[in-house]
């Protein structure tokens, strides 16, 4: 089953696609991870893409589009795959749809604003192998360690107090309307994110095997 998920910053689309990805055997692919990972390498492509995230800007199509490409080309995505973090523009999704690669769902996670802005505070991140975490939501067994792989976790730089106001501007302008694009096309599943995550997973789950 090839799905999207689609959903603010810090609405849980990541932690929801996790829990998706588990059940289901199918990866997760972040391009927000990938392109962090590039960032730290200092690859060329994450030089540039790092100074879009940091300021809570979205990172090029042209780029974006390149690295989908690749990653959906590996052996692993053969049985499916479920895509956190993109499409996040209308020409990133026609660029998807010209693959013609068949997406089963898009599971949109809605979240309220300003339940969103109290709650990437407690947003952290291993800086290791980017699992997320939530002091309060989803806090890791130890404080400040990993659960899976023992790297320290972190606030991401672009889960800054005004750097998560960009990014949701820019969610706004830019990702909500692939909203009405995959509802014409019969593909949008909303979930109301609840305030309890294991609820929310629990939906999410019943929406994706509907
Ligand atoms: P995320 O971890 O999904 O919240 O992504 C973190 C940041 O990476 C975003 O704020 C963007 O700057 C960049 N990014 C991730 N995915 C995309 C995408 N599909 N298009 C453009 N920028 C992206």
């Amino acid at each position: 089953m090839n799905l999207i998920f689609l959903g603010a910053p810090g609405a849980g689309k990541g932690t929801q696609a996790e829990v998706v990805s588990e059940a289901m055997n199918i990866p997760q692919i972040s391009t927000g991870n990938i392109l962090r990972e590039a960032a730290k390498n200092g690859t060329e492509y994450g030089l540039k893409a790092k100074a879009a995230m940091d300021s809570g800007a979205l990172v090029s199509d042209d780029i974006v589009i390149g690295i989908l490409k690749e990653r959906i080309a590996q052996d692993d995505c053969q049985n499916g795959f479920i895509l956190d973090g993109f499409p996040r523009t209308v020409p990133q999704a026609e660029a998807l749809d010209a693959m013609n690669i068949k997406i089963d769902k898009v599971i949109e996670i809605a979240v309220a604003d300003e339940t969103i802005k109290q709650r990437v505070s407690g947003r952290r991140v291993c800086e290791v192998c980017g699992a997320s975490y939530h002091v309060e939501y989803k806090p890791s067994k130890v404080e400040g360690k990993c659960d899976k792989c023992g790297g320290n976790t972190i606030i991401r730089k672009d889960d800054q107090p005004e750097t998560v106001l960009e990014r949701l501007a820019v969610y706004h302008e830019k990702t909500a309307p692939l909203k009405e694009y995959y509802a014409k096309q019969g593909k949008l599943v909303t979930v109301e994110g609840q305030e309890e995550v294991a609820d929310t997973s629990k939906l999410t789950l019943e929406a994706v095997k509907a």
